[in-house]
């Protein structure tokens, strides 16, 4: 983002205008932050903003300042059209391609508002005509605040705003630890605790309100966790019935991937969970090191994401898609066996 595209985005900011801000879909702690801080800015600014998700969002994100006023596409579909048909500015945040909002691709891709996108996932689309774009950022929260500092409107976070940014930075760095945390990260975050963000109760809210049936849903996965030894790789898998019996809810299952990366010399893993609604398997791809699971996902999941953590979907049978993960996996031994 240049100075000139800031100076442009500071003066079209300078009056009220109607703004929505757009996350992607199944909303992530990040996607939730961001576009809720952006919110408190831009609210402070006395514009008509407001947060537009694709769909609903998980429970331990259900406390953060003003996730009560998010719309959800998937229920509020006519007063969102309306909102987005009138907007002057649209905010694209955490996502870089409109098909990553599910059913509102295609109004997103006929609305005429000026496309400001916020994002740190790799190879994004050209609809936005102002890009902050960074595959080096921790968390689309960090880039909001950067944006903030080239808007100079540091002084406008209060401790809402740090709140939310803090809940993104957090949850996409798996709390400060992968490979994208970077000492300005951990500057960022000191400087949100000023700002009043209360790190202890944040942590508690979003970790620490498991369910009796969360745990007993992590049991089920690691006990269906399979190694394959010569790929440096682990996965897990978790049918319908399984997530049925155990009364899954969305979130329920995030973070699941992780036990599997942190098994002993495991480099790979991936999780793979049956959703017979929407009749895919939703897959979550994490890895240490050097190897993409962006490019893996990209090349055979329909997906991506980033190097390290990555999302696709399989039309196959759970067995199947587990069939085919295996399958290709031999192709990658030698770079798994080099990370
Ligand atoms: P998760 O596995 O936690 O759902 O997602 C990991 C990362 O990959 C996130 O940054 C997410 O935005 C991205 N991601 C997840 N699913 C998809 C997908 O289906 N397509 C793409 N392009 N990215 C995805
Ligand atoms: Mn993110």
């Amino acid at each position: 983002m240049s100075s000139q595209d800031i100076s442009e985005i500071k003066e079209l900011l300078s009056s009220p205008k109607k703004i929505v801000i757009i996350p992607h879909k199944n909303p992530d702690g990040d996607a939730i932050g961001s576009t809720l801080g952006l919110l408190h800015y831009l609210l402070k600014l006395n514009h008509n903003a407001v947060v537009i998700a694709p769909n609903d969002f998980p429970d331990f994100l259900k406390w953060i300042p003003k996730q009560d006023t998010i719309l959800k596409y998937e229920t509020q579909q006519n007063e969102s059209d309306a909102l987005i048909n009138e907007a002057d500015i649209m905010f694209t945040l955490d996502f870089n391609a409109f098909h990553r909002t599910g059913n509102m691709e295609t109004i997103l891709t006929k609305s005429n508002a000026v496309k400001i996108m916020i994002d740190h996932h790799q190879q994004p689309d050209n609809y936005a005509k102002y890009m902050f774009s960074d595959v080096t950022m921790s968390s689309t929260c960090e880039m909001v605040y950067h944006f903030l500092d080239k808007l100079d409107a540091l002084d406008s976070i209060d401790k809402n705003l740090a709140t939310c940014l803090y809940v993104g930075i957090m949850t996409d760095t798996g709390s400060f630890r992968f490979r994208s945390t970077t000492s300005t990260t951990h500057t960022i975050i000191a400087n949100l605790i000023d700002k009043g963000a209360n790190n202890t109760q944040i942590h508690n809210n979003v970790y620490d309100t498991n369910s009796y049936n969360r745990l007993q849903l992590l049991g089920c996965a690691l006990n269906n966790l399979k190694i394959i030894p010569e790929s440096r790789t682990a996965y897990i898998t978790l049918s319908q019935n399984e997530l049925q019996k155990l009364d899954y809810k969305k979130g329920d299952t995030e973070g699941f991937v992780n036990y599997a990366l942190s098994l002993n010399n495991v480099v790979f893993a991936a999780i793979f969970i049956e959703d017979k609604q929407n009749k895919i398997i939703k897959i979550s791809l994490r890895s240490k090191g050097d190897f993409s699971v962006n490019e893996l996902s990209r090349t055979h999941f329909e997906g991506g994401g980033h190097t390290n953590a990555a999302g696709g979907k399989s039309d196959l049978t759970l067995s199947e898609t587990v069939d085919k993960f295996i399958s290709i996996l031999p192709q990658y031994n030698k770079v798994l066996n080099n990370v």
